[in-house]
């Protein structure tokens, strides 16, 4: 086991490409961190640089303590699960988990099968040691590709999305058991993954990548609380956060639907007339007719027309389209290069109680918990309300926890 220290990271393609901009980030011994973010981000490259499958252009990589930029793979001491299992198809189970230690040579034969044994008796394979990967079930066959990274004491295991091949059921199945495994051997673990429900259950903490540059690393409470962008508001969280054009005047924030007092963590760092973006989850919403005492005391509520429900059972979503006035539109549209599709969506999506009667085409009462609201600059796309010192909690507390199950 071993902490990951990246500096200064580049990675620059042949072709002049730079799919990793300047990355630094410390990975403790012991942490679970995710890599996310959309297609192309450069997630895959940066796993493929710590792993030594990828050159680096420029930065230091040190995985515990010793700068490995120049080191072959196999000097480097990683287990890497790979999409699509990677597994010998002509070896048992037991075969290809056994692969890695004989490739040790000196390793008593007794002593590799206990530990593939082991391996099996945790990701519960022992049935299926002596069949070949072709009769296996996709979920089954990864089971076996962790099995084999598992076998031997690494200084890491990398996990590039290896649960993208398997169905809904079986990929929640499967996250569960990275996380048991993890957390019982304690290794330190990086896995890139584009899912975010992934991201958002399975790390300790979370790096999310745009366009190679790292954008924000927290645990997965901090980025959904305290996002330090438009960009890290909008894809952590499903459905996303909606973002609503919010324009001051005086002290006052007009919205679509609502006017409300300019929040006291903007007050100052806002101008007259200024448009923002306001992000408001569909979470922090509800059918003002449902409401408790509790947060009947905060908020606003509103009024609106849905045109479309969709009745998950737990819960419904309500969509609420709203036209942001031509000013606005104008002057969003000349930001359109900047902003992201989302936050120029002319709907608002919320998520309220499964039992609200809210009907199709009516008008109904909202309401908005909009001291959860975060006010965005569209043209830098920074969070202009994050609250640093509830943020530094939030990380205190995860370090603590690592703290706690690292002892
Ligand atoms: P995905 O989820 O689609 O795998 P990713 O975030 O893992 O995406 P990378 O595979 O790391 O992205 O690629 C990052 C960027 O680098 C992409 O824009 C890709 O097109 C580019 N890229 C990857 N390999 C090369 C290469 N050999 N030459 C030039 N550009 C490359």
């Amino acid at each position: 086991m071993a902490a990951i220290e990246m500096r200064n990271i580049v990675k620059e393609y042949g072709d002049g490409f730079k799919a990793v901009n300047d990355v630094s980030l410390d990975i403790a011994d012991g942490e679970f961190m995710i890599l996310v973010g959309p297609s192309g981000c450069g997630k895959s490259t940066l796993l493929r640089m710590i792993v030594g499958l990828e050159d680096i252009t420029s930065g230091d990589m040190v995985i515990g303590g010793n700068r490995v930029n120049e080191k072959a793979p196999r000097d480097r001491n990683l287990s890497m699960v790979f999409q699509n299992y990677a597994l010998y198809p002509h070896l048992t189970v037991f075969e290809n988990i056994a692969f890695p230690l004989r490739l040790q040579k000196g390793l008593a034969e007794e002593d590799i099968r206990r530990r593939v044994q082991d391996a099996a008796d945790m990701l519960e394979l022992n049935e299926h040691l002596e069949r070949k990967p072709a009769n296996l079930s996709g979920g089954q066959r990864q089971r076996v590709a962790m099995g084999r990274a598992i076998v031997r004491e690494v200084n890491a295991f990398l996990f590039d999305e290896p649960l993208s091949n398997l169905d809904a059921k079986l990929r929640g199945q499967m996250r569960t058991e990275i996380s048991r495994m993890q957390r019982r051997l304690g290794t330190t673990t990086v896995y890139v993954t584009h899912d975010q429900t992934e991201a958002m259950t399975l790390g300790d903490r979370v790096a999310v990548l745009r366009r190679g540059f790292l954008q924000q690393v927290a645990s997965p409470r901090e980025l959904y609380e305290q996002p330090v962008n438009m960009f890290v508001a909008g894809f952590i969280g499903s459905p996303p956060m909606n973002f609503l054009p919010a324009v001051v005047a005086g002290d006052r924030l007009k919205l679509p639907f609502l006017e409300i007092d300019v929040p006291a963590a903007a007050a100052g760092r806002v101008t007259d007339g200024q448009l923002l973006l306001a992000g408001l989850r569909p979470d922090h919403f509800e059918d003002a007719g449902l409401l408790d005492d509790v947060k009947r005391q905060r908020g606003a509520l509103f009024r609106a027309r849905v045109d479309v429900t969709e009745w998950l059972g737990d819960a419904q979503y309500a969509y609420i389209p709203f036209e942001a006035g031509d000013e606005v539109t104008k002057q969003l549209a000349e930001l359109a290069a900047e902003l992201d599709s989302e936050a120029l969506r002319t709907q608002l999506v919320v998520k309220i109680d499964a039992m609200s009667r809210l009907r199709e085409n009516q008008e109904a009462q909202f309401w908005a918990d909009t001291r959860r609201m975060h006010l965005f600059d569209p043209r830098t796309g920074e969070n202009i309300t994050r609250d640093e010192s509830a943020a530094a909690e939030l990380a205190q507390l995860e370090q603590e926890k690592l703290q706690e199950r690292m002892a």
